[in-house]
């Protein structure tokens, strides 16, 4: 079988990779775009943008990916579905390693954003997908009409799925293990004026229960100012405590910070230790992890593939 040579390949099709694909698809760079199990990155699964430049009325978030994802083909972006398992730089055109083929890249944009967070308790896995416990509101609310349920979480992501839950379920606890949110003001306030929504301070989760029966039926917590613990009777668990960026596969050849995401090297945000490899997005930034922030940096891992590809051979 032949080697498939491309002048960049992007990994993933959240708000980084595909910005970056427009970029470089103007630039007549022709990218190839390999996209995972869950194409669209995390706004597909988020239902308003209220804060994306440019949509004063807001975006749907499946719409504007869509809408993104069409801007990049116009310029010439190709998409290939596939799973990333490593990462080889030993070789210039470096070899991007999936789990049934090879592809070599003179460049390479890595955007693989972020998954979110579980909390480890028992009974979570067990009952996770289809059993009652979730991460995605906007997925799966609709199947918890007139049902109470949980949402843990104290940030934008809690607030955001109790606030779209309130249009289903009768009542939600948000279970948060401090006594105010870190969600911003106006999430905050919109979230706690709400007469659905319950909150249950300084409280953390010890165990999902209904394994025995197959179904969510509660969510025994902990009162960490008081020790005493209860259950809370509920039929879905919407688990909203952040995420986990998906840096795996490129272990050892970009460098990670403690908490496995990305570090770009000098004064650069996109820039990695090896030439003609950047990251873009949730997978490197834990600090502002907004779309807008992810898509200007996928602009600058685009312009920075353009010009290094026009010094070393494009
Ligand atoms: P986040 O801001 O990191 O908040 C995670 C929340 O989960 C925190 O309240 C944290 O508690 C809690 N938590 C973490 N680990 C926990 C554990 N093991 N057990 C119990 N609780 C735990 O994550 P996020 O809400 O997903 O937001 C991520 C970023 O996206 C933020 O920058 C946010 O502003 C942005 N975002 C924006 C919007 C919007 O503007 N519409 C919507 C969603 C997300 P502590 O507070 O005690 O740390």
């Amino acid at each position: 079988m032949s080697a498939q040579f491309e002048n960049t390949v992007i990994v993933g099709t959240g708000c980084a990779g595909l910005t970056a694909a427009i970029y470089t698809g103007r630039a007549n760079l022709s990218p190839l775009v390999l996209e995972g199990i869950l194409p669209g990155g995390q706004l597909t699964t988020t239902s308003e943008v209220e804060n994306f430049p440019g949509f004063p009325e807001g975006v749907d978030g499946f719409q504007l990916m869509q809408n993104l994802r069409k801007q990049a083909k116009k310029f010439g972006t190709r998409y290939e579905s596939g799973s990333v398992t490593g990462l080889d730089v030993s070789q210039w055109p470096y070899t991007v390693k999936l789990t049934d083929r090879e592809i070599r890249a003179k460049t390479i944009i890595i955007a693989t954003g972020a998954s979110p967070r579980l909390t480890g308790v028992p009974g979570e896995k067990e009952l996770y997908g289809g059993k009652g416990v979730t991460t995605c509101a906007t997925c799966d609310g609709a199947f918890y009409r007139s049902m109470d349920v949980v949402v843990i979480g104290g940030g934008d992501s809690a607030a955001e799925e109790a606030l779209f839950l309130t249009r289903f379920a009768s009542k939600i606890y948000l279970v948060h293990r401090r006594d105010s949110l870190r969600a911003s003001k106006i999430m905050a306030d919109r979230a706690l004026a709400h007469p659905k929504i319950k909150p249950v301070w300084d409280s953390v989760p010890v165990s999902v229960e209904g394994v025995k029966e197959g179904a969510v039926s509660g969510l025994k917590v902990k009162n960490l100012k008081t020790g005493a613990e209860s259950i809370i009777a509920a039929k879905g668990i919407f688990v909203a405590i952040g995420h986990v960026p998906n840096t795996a596969p490129f272990k050892g050849v970009v460098d990670t910070n403690d908490q496995g995401y990305f570090v770009a090297t000098g004064l650069s945000q996109v820039k990695t230790k090896t030439p003609g490899v950047y990251v873009a997005g949730d997978c490197a930034d834990h600090v502002y992890r907004q779309a807008v922030t992810a898509a200007g940096m996928g602009c600058a891992a685009a312009i920075e593939a353009e010009r290094w590809l026009a010094e070393h051979g494009g």
